[in-house]
C-alpha cells in the first residue's frame, strides 16, 4: 500500500485543498482520514480547506478564468490532450488506489481511470467543435449568428461511488470551454482526488500550460453549502444523491445560477417474453452486482414476463452463487465491500423492510463476517408500489416484479420518481420500438439488449425527474459548461426594424 501511495505522490498527511498548482498546507485545519472499504482500516489523512483556504481557492480560480478564456480552444484542448496521456501512464496506479479507497474491483477502478481517458480523447477533438448556428437574417445587409462563450468557474461536488471519472467527464469538457473547475470531492474519497490533481498539475506544468483545477476537501456542510450559494461560481455540477441534489439545485436556482444535477437512480430492466435468457442472466448480474449495486445505473428491479419468472429467478440464483466476494484488488474477485458502516446499515434497514412486507428473499440478504464493510447480494420477489422499492438503496439488492404484459412492465418501470437508466431484452422488434417510443421509456438512458448500466463516455449522460435532468460527458453536454450569445451585425447603410416595425423619425 505504501509503495503505491508514493508512486501517487501520497504520503501519510496530505495537503487537501490546492488552488491553480498551490498546495495549501494549513495547519489546525480539520482532518478527513479515509479508510479501506475491504478492511476498515485507515490508509491515510488529508487536511481539508478552512474558510481562508475557500477565499483563496474562489479568489485564484477568478484570475485563472482571464488567462485561460483568452487561450484558443484548440490549444486548451491540447492541454487536456497531455491530461489524457498522463493519465495513460498512471493508469495501473489510480485504478488501484481507486480500488484501496473506494473498494471496487480492479478492473472496475482501471476502467474508470479509462473513461478519464475517453473523455479526455473526446474534449480534445471537441475542442475544435464548439460550434454556433448561422441563420439568415430577416433583414438586409445584416448577419445573424450564435456563438459560445465560457461560463467562468464551474464547481464540480462529486459521490464517492465514482472517485475520479465524473470530475473528468466535467472538468475535461468545462477546460476545452474556457472554464476553470473548482472540486469538491466525496469526503469517502479525498486521496483519489489529490491523486488525480497531481497527475494533472505535473501534466500541465511539464507542457508549459496555466493551472487550471483547483481542489477543496471539505466535510464541513457550511463550507459546502457557500460554495453551491456562491454567485461567483458560474455552475455547479452536482453528483449525489437525490436529496442532497435537490437542496443544491433549489439553492443554486435562488441565485439564479446554472446548476447540472445528476442524481439517484431505480433503474429497471425488463424482461419479456421474447427476451434471451443467455443475455439477460450475464447483464442482470453485472447491472445488479456489479460496483456492489453502488452505481447511479445498478439495475434494481427486474420487470419479467410472468411465463419466464421461474426460468430467471433459477439461473439468476445459480449466477449470485458464482460471485466471488472479497479483496477488491483480487483479480479473481467480483464484488467488493460496501462503502461504510452507514451503508451496510442502510443494506439491513432495507432487508428489514422487505421482510416486515412479507417478501421471499430468494438469496442474499446478510452482513458477512470478515474485516470491512461486506454484504452478500439479495434477490428478492417484491412489488413495485411498496416504500422500500421506490427508494434507491445503494447497495446489491435486486428486485424481481412479475408482469403482465409489456405494457404492464412499462407502466411499473416508469412508475418511480428517478428517472435515469432503463433496459429492455427482447427478440421481439416491435416491443423494443414501443420501449423505445415515446410512449416507452421515460429515462434518460434506455437500452435494448444491453443492462442498465456501463454507459460509454460518447453519449450524453443523466436522467429525468427526480435524477435532475442533467447530461454530461459526450454528444453535445459541452453546451451546458458555455453560455449562448445571439450576434446580430448590420453592414448596411439603413437601419431596418425586425417584424417590418416602422420607427422612422424625420
Ligand atoms: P451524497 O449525496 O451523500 O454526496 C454527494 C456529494 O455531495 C459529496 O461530495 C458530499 O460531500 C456532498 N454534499 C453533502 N451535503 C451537501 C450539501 N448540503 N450541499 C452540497 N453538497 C453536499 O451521495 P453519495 O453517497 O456520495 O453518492 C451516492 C449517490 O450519488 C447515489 O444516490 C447515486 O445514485 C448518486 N450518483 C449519481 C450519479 C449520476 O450520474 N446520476 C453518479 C454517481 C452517483
Amino acid at each position: 500500500m505504501q509503495q503505491l501511495l508514493e508512486s501517487l505522490g501520497l504520503d501519510q498527511l496530505n495537503a487537501g485543498v490546492c488552488s491553480a498548482g498551490h498546495w495549501h498546507d494549513t495547519d489546525g485545519a480539520p482532518i478527513i482520514t479515509s479508510t479501506n472499504p475491504a478492511t476498515g482500516g485507515n490508509i491515510a489523512s488529508v487536511q481539508c480547506a478552512t474558510a481562508s483556504d475557500y477565499e483563496q481557492v474562489i479568489a485564484q480560480a477568478q484570475d485563472a478564468f482571464a488567462s485561460w478564456r483568452m487561450i484558443p480552444a484548440p490549444q486548451r484542448g491540447d492541454a487536456v490532450r497531455e491530461i489524457g496521456n498522463a493519465l495513460r501512464r498512471h493508469k495501473d496506479a489510480l485504478g488501484s488506489l481507486v480500488t484501496l479507497e473506494m473498494g471496487k474491483i480492479k478492473s472496475e477502478g482501471d476502467g474508470e481511470v479509462q473513461e478519464m481517458i475517453d473523455i479526455a480523447d473526446f474534449a480534445v477533438g471537441q475542442s475544435r467543435m464548439l460550434y454556433g448556428r448561422t441563420m439568415h437574417s430577416e433583414r438586409p445587409l445584416h448577419r445573424l449568428y450564435e456563438q459560445w462563450h465560457p461560463l467562468g468557474v464551474a464547481a464540480v461536488i462529486s459521490a464517492f461511488n465514482f472517485p475520479v471519472a465524473v470530475w473528468s467527464w466535467n472538468a475535461f469538457i468545462a477546460a476545452i470551454c474556457g472554464n476553470i473547475t473548482i472540486w469538491k470531492p466525496s469526503p469517502k474519497a479525498p486521496l483519489c482526488s489529490i491523486a488525480v490533481q497531481k497527475i494533472c498539475n505535473q501534466a500541465l506544468a511539464d507542457a508549459g500550460y496555466p493551472q487550471i483545477f483547483s481542489l477543496i476537501n471539505s466535510a464541513d456542510q457550511p463550507l459546502i453549502e457557500n460554495l453551491v450559494d456562491d454567485s461567483r461560481i458560474a455552475l455547479v455540477s452536482f453528483t449525489g444523491s437525490c436529496a442532497v441534489g435537490k437542496e443544491v439545485g433549489r439553492r443554486v436556482a435562488a441565485r439564479m445560477g446554472k446548476s447540472l444535477l445528476e442524481l439517484g437512480g431505480n433503474n429497471a430492466l425488463i424482461v419479456d417474453e421474447h427476451a434471451n435468457m443467455d443475455l439477460v442472466i450475464p447483464a442482470v448480474t453485472f447491472g445488479a452486482v456489479g460496483t456492489a449495486g453502488q452505481r447511479c445505473t445498478t439495475t434494481r428491479r427486474v420487470l419479467v414476463h410472468h411465463s419466464r419468472v421461474e426460468e430467471l429467478t433459477k439461473r439468476l440464483v445459480s449466477a449470485y452463487q458464482q460471485v466471488r466476494i472479497g479483496d477488491p484488488s483480487d483479480p479473481d474477485t467480483l464484488m467488493g465491500p460496501i462503502i461504510d458502516d452507514n451503508s451496510v446499515t442502510r443494506y439491513q434497514e432495507a432487508i428489514q423492510a422487505l421482510q416486515d412486507q412479507g417478501a421471499e428473499i430468494l438469496c442474499g440478504g446478510n452482513t458477512i463476517d470478515r474485516p470491512g464493510h461486506f454484504v452478500e447480494p439479495a434477490i428478492v420477489m417484491a412489488e413495485n408500489e411498496w416504500p422500500i422499492v421506490q427508494r434507491e438503496t445503494f447497495a446489491p439488492i435486486l428486485y424481481i416484479i412479475p408482469c403482465n404484459s409489456l405494457d404492464d412492465a412499462l407502466s411499473k418501470q416508469n412508475a418511480v420518481v428517478q428517472g435515469l437508466s432503463s433496459a429492455i431484452f427482447t427478440e421481439h422488434l416491435a416491443h423494443a420500438e414501443r420501449f423505445l417510443s415515446h410512449a416507452g421509456s421515460d429515462c434518460g438512458i434506455a437500452n435494448v439488449n444491453v443492462g442498465t448500466s456501463g454507459a460509454e463516455i460518447g453519449g450524453a449522460f443523466g436522467g429525468e425527474k427526480e435524477t435532475g435532468g442533467g447530461r454530461e460527458a459526450g454528444s453535445d453536454s459541452w453546451k451546458a459548461y458555455m453560455r449562448r450569445q445571439t450576434n446580430t451585425i448590420n453592414w448596411g447603410k439603413d437601419l431596418p426594424l425586425a417584424q417590418g416595425v416602422d420607427f422612422s423619425i424625420e
